[in-house]
């Protein structure tokens, strides 16, 4: 019947497995984008998705990926020739710079160091230098599992004229998030990581700040992405155009699970996972990549010995144990391997993560001591979870 093995485990940084109870929503029968059934599913999700994001604002649904939206963000901002600086840590801020260069804008980049955090004083100074439309940054940059600290960047760019635009894909439900209380102006996001759902809506949500920019008739064209008429549809409780009615169904049933645990709770069990699953991979051999301020609770990005190849091990992990995990697609390839901790993740996967990993180092040549990884990461969080309770 089914082509995919029910040994197929997805522990990438997106996208996530989709739990069974939000695979069943997505299965109901498709429903007309316009009628009463799905307007009550879209105003549901979005007053849902308000305290994930951690604002007032209306949130603004699209058929798309996350690259989408994140093109939206600068798409609805951008008059031509404006100036943006992208804070670039890791590849998905590259991304972001060079979205804003196919847009012709002005773009300014400030590199930090992969693998730490940004330079908020250094932005500051930057910002100091010319006017700037927007600032740019990646929340939970993926590549290098580092989060930005954006309430210390919220409190810079507040009283400046720049927007603050961010990318929380694959932040967004599993790193905290508080957009109105750290000033940010343009938030985006999408379905496929830590909010559980397949891959197929990007999600945006604009402050007050940002909408007197977003008005301005002086803008960049724009039609399928225009976030004014997403406004108005959304006031309707529904899209301009067709919603993906199934996806939205299951993102619905997502934040109705995230919310029966407790947004904290979730955002904790992410923390105790990852940081078990850290510790598991220390004992293996394998170092965490950078931090060690900042790591990420939504993947994990680990060194790869000077003697092994990261392909190698992403390779052995797929072919002998179903488990997709991921390499570096940058200029870390090979050196750099990441797991996701992100979604509806429990103590048992990454207990197997460990176990598997374990195996492939020790098939690889590298020399393990049976059962470290997983004795690390359950000792851990037999104590977490005790001071948890
Ligand atoms: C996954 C991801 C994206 C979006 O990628 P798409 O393939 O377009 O969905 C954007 N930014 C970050 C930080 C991501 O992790």
């Amino acid at each position: 019947m089914s082509d995919i093995s029910s040994l197929y485990r997805l522990r990438l940084p997106g996208p996530t497995a989709v739990p069974e109870r939000i695979r069943q929503a997505i299965a109901r029968p498709v429903l007309n984008h316009r009628g009463p059934e799905f307007r009550a599913i879209l105003s549901r999700a979005e007053e849902l998705m308000k305290p994930v994001l951690g604002t007032a604002n209306p949130v603004l649904f699209f058929a798309s990926s996350g690259t989408g939206v994140m093109e939206a963000s600068l798409v609805n901002i951008l008059a031509p020739g404006e100036r943006v600086l992208v804070c670039i840590h890791g590849q998905f801020g590259e991304r972001f710079a060079s979205i804003a260069a196919a847009l012709n804008a002005q773009v300014d980049q400030l590199h930090f160091e992969w693998g730490r955090g940004i330079d908020v004083a250094a932005i500051a100074e930057k910002l100091k230098t010319a006017d700037y439309r927007a600032v740019v940054v990646v929340h939970n940059e993926s590549s290098t599992a580092i989060v930005a600290d954006l309430a210390a960047l919220g409190r810079v760019v507040k009283d400046t004229p720049a927007l603050l635009v961010v990318d929380s894909v694959s932040g967004l439900g599993g790193v905290e998030m508080r957009q109105d209380e750290w000033g940010v102006d343009i938030l985006v996001s999408s379905s496929q990581k830590a909010l559980m759902c397949p891959p197929g809506i990007g999600l945006a949500s604009v402050s007050q700040k940002a909408w007197k920019i977003v008005d301005r008739d002086s803008g960049m064209p724009r039609f399928y992405w225009d976030f004014r008429k997403a406004r108005a549809s959304i006031e309707k409780s529904e899209t301009p155009f067709t919603s993906p009615v199934s996806l939205m169904a299951g993102l619905r049933e997502a934040l109705e699970m995230i919310h029966e645990e407790g947004l904290p709770n979730v955002l904790a069990r992410h923390r105790r996972l990852s940081t078990a699953l850290r510790s598991g991979c220390e004992a293996l051999g394998l170092r965490t990549f950078g931090g060690p301020d900042w790591l990420s609770s939504t993947v994990v990005a680990l060194e790869v010995p000077a003697s092994l190849n990261g392909g190698d091990i992403v390779k052995r992990m797929y072919d002998h144990h179903q488990t997709a995990i991921a390499g570096s697609r940058n200029k870390m390839q090979g050196r750099v391997i990441r797991i996701g901790t992100m979604g509806h993740l429990q103590d048992g996967d990454i207990l197997t993560d460990l176990l598997y990993l374990e195996e492939t180092l020790d098939h690889l040549g590298f020399d393990v001591r049976p059962g470290a990884g997983i004795s690390a990461a359950a000792v851990l969080e037999r104590g977490v979870t005790a001071d948890a309770r």
